[in-house]
Order: C-alpha cells, then sequence, then structure tokens
C-alpha cells in the first residue's frame, strides 16, 4: 500500500511492520517503475551514507554508479517486465555508490510486486566491502601459500636431486670401495699363493738338488777306488751315473730358470727357419743318455722332409720335456714313439710311451704347476715341466693334449702353427 506521497504505505499492523523493515540487517529498497526510491530501511541509508528518508524520492541512479547508469534503465524495464524473482547472485560484480561518491562492492537481490496495477521491485542490497577484503586477503594469502608453495617444492626437488645424487654417489663409491676389497683380497690371495708356491719351490731345490748331487758324490768317491785298468768298465759306469745325474740337474735348473723368464713375460721368441730332423736328432741324442736298459725310442721315419719356422731351442725344450717323462715313467725294455707330421697348418708331434700311465683322477692336473700324480711320488721330479711347456705352447699359438691308461701308457700330442702367431 502507498501513501499520499507516492511513498510505502504500512499494513495496519504498521508498528511491527516498520520494525521488522528497519530491523533486517540487510539494506532494502523499493522503487516504483520510474525507478524512483520510494522507501528505504535503516540499512540501505547507512550503507549509502544517507539520513533518514533522504533518498526517498530520489532515483535509483544516485546509488548506481555512473559507468553502469546507461544500461540500468532497460534493465530495469525489462526486469519489471520479466516479473521474476532474481535471486542473489555472487558473481555479478555489483557495485553501488556511496553518497561522498565512494563506490563499493554489493550483492543484489530483485523482487518485482505489484500493488492497484502498480509495479515496483524491492530490492536486497547487501554490502560485500568486507567479504571482498576477506576474499582479497584470501586471494593475497593464497597467492602467496601458492608461492611459498612453489618455492619449497623447488626446494624439495632440488633436495631430492641432490639426494639423488648423494645417493649415486655413495652408490658408486660403495662399488668402488668393493671393487677396491676385491682387488685387495685378490692380491692379497695371489701373494699367499706366491709364497706358498715360493715354499714349495724351496722344498722341491733343496730334495731335487739334493739326492742327484750325492749320488755324484758317491760315484767320485767310488771312481777314485778304481785305479786299476781292467776296472774300466766299473769307472765308465760312475762316469755314466755322474753325466747322467749332471745332465738330469742341468734340466731341473732350466725348468726353473724357464718358469721365472715365463712369470715375468721375458721369453723373446727367436723364429729361425730349419730342419725338423736337425731338431729332433739333437732332443734324442741327450735323451739316449737317460734311456733305461733296453729303452729304445723310435722316430717316424718322415721326419727330413719338414722344415719348420719355430723357436728351435724352445721347440727342444718342449720335446725334450716330454721325452724325458716317458723315459721316466716307463720300465726298461719299453720302446718311445716320436712320430711327426705335418698338415697344411701344423706340424704335429705325437709322443707314445708304454709306462706306467696316469691315474684318470689325476689326469686333469697335470699341468698344474709341481702337481705329480700319486703313481710317481716315488721317482723323482719337480712338477714343473709339463707347466712350462703348456706355457711356452700357448705363447707360440700352439696347443697339447693327452690319452692316458694306468699301467698301460700315455700319449701327448703337440700342434704348432706352421706360422708365428701374431
Ligand atoms: P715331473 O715329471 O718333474 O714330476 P712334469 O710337469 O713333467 O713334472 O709332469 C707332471 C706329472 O705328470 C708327473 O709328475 C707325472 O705324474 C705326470 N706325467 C707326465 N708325463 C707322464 C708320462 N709320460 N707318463 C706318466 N705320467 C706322466
Amino acid at each position: 500500500m502507498l501513501n499520499q506521497k507516492g511513498g510505502f504505505m504500512f499494513f495496519s499492523n504498521q508498528n511491527i511492520f516498520n520494525i521488522l523493515f528497519e530491523a533486517i540487517p540487510e539494506g532494502v529498497i523499493i522503487a516504483n517503475e520510474n525507478q524512483n526510491i520510494i522507501a528505504t530501511n535503516l540499512a540501505s541509508e547507512q550503507m549509502f551514507g544517507y539520513k533518514k528518508d533522504e533518498l526517498i524520492n530520489q532515483n535509483l541512479h544516485v546509488i548506481i554508479p555512473k559507468k553502469h547508469q546507461t544500461n540500468h534503465k532497460t534493465h530495469f524495464q525489462n526486469f519489471l517486465k520479466s516479473n521474476t524473482i532474481r535471486k542473489i547472485n555472487h558473481n555479478l560484480n555489483l557495485f553501488g555508490i556511496k553518497k561522498n561518491k565512494n563506490e563499493f562492492p554489493v550483492e543484489i537481490g530483485l523482487n518485482p510486486f505489484k500493488i492497484d496495477n502498480k509495479s515496483y521491485i524491492i530490492a536486497l542490497i547487501i554490502d560485500i566491502t568486507n567479504r571482498k577484503k576477506t576474499a582479497k586477503k584470501i586471494e593475497n594469502l593464497n597467492f602467496k601459500l601458492e608461492k611459498i608453495i612453489k618455492e619449497k617444492t623447488a626446494e624439495l626437488k632440488n633436495t631430492i636431486k641432490q639426494l639423488k645424487n648423494v645417493n649415486f654417489d655413495l652408490k658408486n663409491q660403495i662399488k668402488k670401495r668393493a671393487e677396491a676389497e676385491i682387488q685387495i683380497k685378490d692380491a692379497l690371495k695371489n701373494e699367499q699363493e706366491l709364497n706358498e708356491l715360493k715354499t714349495k719351490f724351496l722344498s722341491l731345490v733343496s730334495h731335487e738338488f739334493k739326492t742327484p748331487l750325492s749320488g755324484i758324490l758317491t760315484s767320485t768317491i767310488l771312481l777314485k777306488k778304481y785305479h786299476l785298468s781292467e776296472q774300466q768298465d766299473k769307472r765308465d759306469k760312475h762316469i755314466e751315473t755322474i753325466t747322467k745325474k749332471v745332465h738330469y740337474l742341468n734340466n731341473i735348473l732350466n725348468d726353473f730358470l724357464s718358469i721365472e723368464r715365463i712369470e715375468s713375460s721375458n721369453v723373446i721368441y727367436k723364429y729361425t727357419t730349419f730342419n725338423l730332423s736337425k731338431a729332433i736328432n739333437e732332443v734324442v741324442y741327450n735323451a739316449n743318455m737317460l734311456l733305461k736298459s733296453g729303452q729304445k725310442i723310435n722316430i717316424s721315419s718322415n721326419i727330413d722332409n719338414y722344415v719348420l719356422y719355430q723357436d728351435e731351442k724352445i721347440l727342444e725344450l718342449i720335446l725334450s720335456n716330454l721325452l724325458y717323462n716317458a723315459i721316466k715313467y716307463s720300465l726298461e725294455n719299453t720302446t718311445i714313439d716320436l712320430i711327426a707330421h705335418q698338415t697344411s697348418k701344423n706340424t704335429i708331434f705325437k709322443l707314445i710311451d708304454r709306462g706306467i700311465g696316469i691315474p684318470e683322477k689325476d689326469q686333469k692336473f697335470i699341468f698344474n704347476r709341481y702337481f705329480r700324480a700319486e703313481n710317481v711320488l716315488n721317482i723323482q721330479g719337480t712338477g714343473i715341466g709339463l707347466n712350462i711347456v703348456k706355457s711356452h705352447l700357448e705363447n707360440l699359438g700352439g696347443t697339447i693334449s693327452f690319452t692316458s691308461k694306468e699301467h698301460k701308457g700315455s700319449t701327448f700330442i703337440i700342434k704348432l702353427p706352421l706360422i708365428k702367431p701374431l
């Protein structure tokens, strides 16, 4: 109901309405279809900085910022026509203007109604300055927070990266340390093995030298006793013993010296071209001195045909070693065959004896330095020869293999390439 001034006329229980109207904490403004304000409550007057009823009859433009005024009129008319309620919308970004011309953010809910066929709009206005400020503060705080989070994340990433690096370094160090430990352990093991070998070597030297030396001594003492001319055969026997033992000592010495040279990679092989028969005759000539009674060496008849390009002395050493073993590990009255032939790539030697053979369980060890099979422990030897032979053959690009049967004999096979290895 409107009063005569065009203002709002209250219902019969005007006081109650007044109290309620004034008590609403939100601003309430009622405007007619001409956009004239016809009623305001205390909250709206305070919000816009006006005294009581000062806004009455003023155009709504007084509380709308200039930049929004042009559109406002059409909006207003349309809104009246549509006759729908517009609820408060938080996203509209609306502004009011105070009497002192200060702009401030508001939220507005609109409600059109009709009385006596005239249209009105009741506007519920909320000053959201504080809310906006708080929102701004929150936004700022969020911004700062995001910045801090970003910084901290970056720091964290950096720390993780550093940790990863540290971890990597640590792993590397651990790996290196483990490798170093293995190296040290290996070195220690080698040192221990070397010490064991040295001890073995020393005991071997003393044993292997003592026996033939005392044999030589005995023979020389006995030689002195045989001064009659008819005792010549006895003298010859002792001279032969001495020769054999000196020869044996010479061989052992050569073996020991070879070890030393092979070990320090000091062997320089001297390749020359020579006839195979020359080398074999030399080897067999020396071996003949060691033959036991009734022992015989058969040489294959074709050796005159073969020419070799090799280190002659080393070949002789290899063949001598094998031949002496064949003699040593065979009984009297046995034959030893030395066979040689050439293929397009290799010279192949076979040394066949009918001796004591090598026990099967020992066969895989016989190229190990100082190894001696259990069936030869009462026969003199050092366990060095085959090891040296194998090392030389490897250096010369050759191979050695064997077959053996106890009490039947052994066959050693050597292959040497016709050309010098690269
Ligand atoms: P050594 O003969 O001084 O003991 P080698 O290195 O020449 O050392 O030989 C190693 C071992 O191989 C010998 O102790 C022996 O047990 C075995 N062996 C080598 N050649 C023969 C062979 N022809 N017949 C039987 N056993 C052999």
